[in-house]
């Protein structure tokens, strides 16, 4: 059974952070770098996540790679994705949105920002 939302990022603690953020309303599926992220959406291009949640900085294939495979891919291309960006490096902000991510989050963020814009996006 695939998730709602698949996320990756290489960092536990964010894990655990967006699972508890989006377990009452979604069904989750975290890993931990975005090689993982890919393997899992190639997996289930036939019912695919509602949304991908990409950290930009991780290990493997990083946040922009993934989301060039997401938008490359006809299984994929409709799939809602949010970045986790760094607040001190806007550049990726910006990045992100030009290569075709739905929205940003600034890191640090909190479990209701997080949860409010899954929301939004899914809209
Ligand atoms: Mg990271």
């Amino acid at each position: 059974m695939p998730a709602d939302i698949l996320a990756a990022d290489d960092d536990e603690d964010i894990r655990e952070m967006i699972r508890l953020s989006l377990r009452e309303e979604f069904e989750v599926k975290t890993v931990e770098n975005g090689e993982k992220a890919w393997e899992y959406l190639a997996a289930y291009s036939d019912s695919p996540p509602k949304a991908v949640i990409l950290d930009v900085m991780m290990p493997e294939a990083d946040g922009f790679s993934v989301l060039d495979r997401i938008r490359e891919h006809g299984k994929t291309q409709e799939i809602a994705v949010i970045m986790l960006t760094s607040r001190s490096r806007e550049e990726d902000i910006v990045r992100a949105l030009e290569a075709g991510a739905d929205d940003f989050l600034a890191k640090p963020f909190n479990k209701s920002e997080l949860a409010g814009r899954v929301q939004q996006t899914l809209e």
